[in-house]
């Protein structure tokens, strides 16, 4: 059985062996976040294109304050988005406000903190300044044609900033991956329906739904299918029009767990049926009709684990990004642990983040059908197969809830 790092690396090489070429369209900026860039950004101008003031103050040569008090004759008054087209002589200066060019002659801005007016026409300086301080030159954060991001960057509020300030009102990316989401189970029914005794409302198609969202994908909800290979083939022909298929549930070994005999009918290649972790052992990798295809655990942690584990760098290069690293952090054990060895535990957790460093301790759950407990998680602790007990007070490897993060 592989582990989850050896079946997570086989998903990036699958992927990255077999997918197709990524189709490309633009979009509005203000609709690009979490999206792909599929160009490379350049700098239509130097940045800032003229030497900037980032403080209000006064606009001086430096080596008049070298000497203090120094006392300066107001020349000038430099608002942001206008300039001063004179030359800044020896005790002078510039009433300047952050934004402003920094007219010429003078090489340094003193904080208007460290002023006081003498007249409306004089100001007294009671700090130096060095030559430069508080001024951004011309041209040292961008050279007009200079490279800022490379194609295959993912667009997040940053990028998206850098995007606005270099006018790209249409940016070229890739085309977003759609994701079916296919629950499958007798005993499943929509949310919006009232369960039998033995019904259960569908929460797989939520969280999964939410999770290739927050991959930045976009996901098409499959009607879910009963444990019958007829319908259940239906679905997954229709789940197989979108680019990737996440099923839940029918991966087991039980007797109406179909999943993998009726993708076999269809053709599909498997790369692996199991990895050693709980929650989600059962979980399936495999090719279908051209398809990435994964069949995840029906419990609804395992669903949860198993997709943030498996299915999210798969959608990263489908997207056109490198996959992403998993949100794990370090964190002191609360409580000792003693866990059975074989398998990578990810118990749901909740991690404190205090001054002294993150703090976790399992919540209590009854296992991967515990909703409730799951809720009370903020992440997962991840205990190693190899490595089953744990005592109070060690730092152990938590993984974070990407969608609290
Ligand atoms: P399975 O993987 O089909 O054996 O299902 C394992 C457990 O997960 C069973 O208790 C199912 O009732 C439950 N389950 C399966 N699919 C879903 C779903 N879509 N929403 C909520 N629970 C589910
Ligand atoms: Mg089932």
């Amino acid at each position: 059985m592989l582990t989850w790092q050896q079946a997570r690396e086989n998903v990036i090489e699958v992927v990255r062996a077999r997918m197709s070429r990524r189709g490309r369209g633009h979009v509005r900026l203000d609709r690009a976040l979490g999206r792909v860039l599929a160009q490379p950004v350049t700098a239509d101008r130097d940045q800032p294109a003229f030497p900037r003031s980032i403080r209000d103050g006064y606009a001086v040569r430096a080596a008049d304050t070298a000497m203090l008090p120094a006392e300066f004759e107001i020349v000038a008054e430099i608002k942001a988005g206008s300039a001063f087209h004179g030359v800044i002589s020896s005790g002078q200066a510039a009433r300047i406000m952050t934004g402003a060019p920094v007219p010429a002659g003078a090489d340094a801005v003193v904080m208007v903190e460290y002023t006081h007016p003498l007249s409306e026409t004089r100001v007294a300086v009671e700090r130096s300044v060095t030559p430069g301080q508080h001024i951004v030159d011309r041209g040292t954060e961008a050279r007009a044609g200079q490279t800022l991001l490379d194609p295959g960057r993912r667009i997040g509020f940053g990028e998206l900033a850098l995007l606005a300030e270099v006018g790209c009102a249409q940016v070229r990316v890739f085309r977003q991956q759609r994701v079916a989401v296919l629950s499958t189970g007798d005993e499943i029914i929509p949310v919006d329906r009232e369960p039998g005794p033995y019904q259960i409302r569908d929460t797989n198609s939520l969280s999964l739904s939410a999770q290739v969202s927050l991959a930045g994908a976009r996901p098409v909800l499959i009607r879910r299918a009963q444990d019958e290979s007829a319908e259940l083939g239906e679905r997954i022909r229709e789940g197989l029009a979108a680019d990737v298929l996440v099923l839940s549930g029918g991966v087991s070994k039980g007797k109406y767990d179909l999943v993998e005999a009726v993708l076999s009918d269809l053709g599909a290649e498997f790369y692996f049926d199991a990895v050693a972790i709980r929650p989600g052992r059962p979980a399936v990798f495999g090719w279908c009709a051209g398809k990435p295809v994964f069949g995840l655990p029906g419990n609804p942690v395992s669903t949860m684990v198993t997709f943030e584990l498996l299915v999210t760098p798969a959608l990263d290069l489908l997207s056109g990004a490198e996959p992403r690293p998993l949100p794990l952090a370090s964190a002191k054990l609360s409580v000792p642990l003693d866990e059975k060895e074989g398998l990578t535990h990810f118990l749901p957790a909740h991690i404190d983040w205090k001054e002294s460093g993150a703090e976790a301790r399992p919540v209590r759950w009854r296992g991967s059908g515990d909703l409730a407990g799951m809720a009370q998680a903020n992440g997962f602790l991840v205990v190693p197969a190899d490595r089953p007990r744990w005592q109070q007070g060690e730092q152990i490897q938590v993984l974070l809830r990407r969608d609290l993060l």
